[in-house]
């Protein structure tokens, strides 16, 4: 169980309920990192007393050292004090930040044998193959936050294999039901209403477009070392079953739980412990638990993803890279909502793809999908 944690992205969606966990628990903060948002950072500091607060924005973070100069809180900034903070005392890491600027903090982390509490699907999205097998080199546990794959990770638990297919839930997003041409004219602020869950923006948009669960397919690749062919996605509008594992025998094992990310975050801390949470479990006469196939022609973002997962090589840190910028131009109201799989797929046919990749090739396909995207 974990004691000293760092929370790396603390004032986001996913941070701040961490906070929120840690504070549950009475678990104790070693350092925090953020953006920019040096308000609530301030806020945080105050409250949990990391020795550590790291900020990306430089500018930023010579403000927050003003505004911290009458504590012992040290104060780093950039890409160097965000891994700094991902490497200080701590035996847990939350990887909370969000989008490929994760990956390199996370590696940070995996070398100084911590736990991680992975909710930046981006980083196994980008280079899954390099940090399973980096975390496996320095025996550091991965054990994931995002709620399908903490799902499947403890429908796992105390299994002797016979493990026969990963069934990956999906609420289907605020447009389930919605034909691709009933999609092209939607705004964000419809995009932005999601049924079930309250998010960062990114990751709304990625589930309005069904993104998130291609990221998911591949991050479950990852981490369970699941062949593409034995993952089936599945949508469940309730959000109450978040993934099964199919067995050999014909059994299903399912974990359910209400839609709230504390429990995936919890348990993370606390496993292989389970202790009381912020969290009341479902009451399963309030709504029936119905199944549906996801419709690939309206939500082609997810059939790309899972030929992008069979493809292998530096496509999915592509992918991923392009559907970021895309999505940052949806959220400007550059681009409409079609066009976000449109850049992808542009993206995906103007970037060579480089089989068995490293980190320095993975971060290079990254930048050049990004600048295809924005200049296009
Ligand atoms: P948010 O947008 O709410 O938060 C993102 C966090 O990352 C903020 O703290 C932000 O700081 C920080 N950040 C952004 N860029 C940098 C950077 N370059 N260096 C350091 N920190 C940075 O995102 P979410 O919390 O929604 O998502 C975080 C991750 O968790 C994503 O990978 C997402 O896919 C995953 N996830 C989220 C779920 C959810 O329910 N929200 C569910 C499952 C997974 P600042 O505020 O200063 O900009
Ligand atoms: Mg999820």
């Amino acid at each position: 169980m974990s004691e000293r944690i760092s929370v790396l992205g603390s004032t986001g969606s996913i941070g701040t309920q961490s906070l929120a966990v840690i504070k549950h628990l009475g678990l104790s903060v070693s350092s925090l990192a953020a953006g920019s948002n040096i308000r609530l950072l301030e806020e945080q500091a105050r409250d949990f007393k990391p020795s550590l607060v790291a900020v990306f924005d430089e500018n930023a973070a010579r403000e927050l050292k003003t505004k911290l100069s009458d504590t012992f809180v040290r104060v780093a900034s950039g890409l160097e004090g965000i891994v700094e903070a991902a490497g200080d005392g701590s035996d847990t890491v939350i990887t909370a930040m969000s989008g490929a600027a994760g990956l390199i903090p996370t590696m940070a982390a995996i070398e100084k044998k911590k736990r991680i509490a992975l909710a930046n699907k981006e980083t196994l999205v980008c280079a899954g193959s390099i940090v399973m097998a980096t975390a496996g080199k320095y025996g550091a546990e991965i054990i994931p936050v995002d709620s399908e794959h903490s799902a499947i990770f403890q429908c796992l638990n105390g299994q002797g294999g016979g493990l026969s297919r990963i069934l990956l839930t999906a609420s289907g997003g605020p447009f389930l039901g919605k034909s691709r041409a009933e999609l092209q004219n939607v705004r964000k602020e419809d995009a932005l209403r999601h049924p079930n869950w309250s998010m960062g923006r990114k990751i709304t948009i990625d589930s309005a477009t069904l993104m998130n669960k291609g990221l998911e397919y591949i991050e479950a690749m990852h981490l369970f070392g699941a062949a593409p062919e034995r993952i089936k996605v599945l949508i469940h509008p309730q959000s109450v079953i978040h993934s099964m594992v199919e067995f050999t025998d014909g059994s299903v094992i399912a974990q359910c739980g209400l839609p709230d990310m504390k429990l995936p975050i919890q348990y993370a801390l606390t496993y292989p412990k389970r202790l009381r949470s912020l969290t009341e479990a479902p009451d399963f006469t309030k709504s029936a638990l119905t199944f549906l196939e996801p419709d690939l022609n309206a939500f082609p973002c997810l059939k790309t993803a899972m030929e992008v997962a069979k493809r292998g090589g530096t496509a999915a840190a592509v992918m991923n890279a392009a559907n970021e910028e895309a999505v940052n131009l949806f959220l400007q109201d550059r681009i409409g909502f079609n066009e976000i799989y449109e850049k992808v797929v542009f993206a995906l046919e103007n970037v060579k793809s480089v089989k068995d990749a490293n980190l320095e090739e993975i971060l290079s396909a990254d930048r050049q999908a990004r600048e295809l995207v924005r200049k296009a």
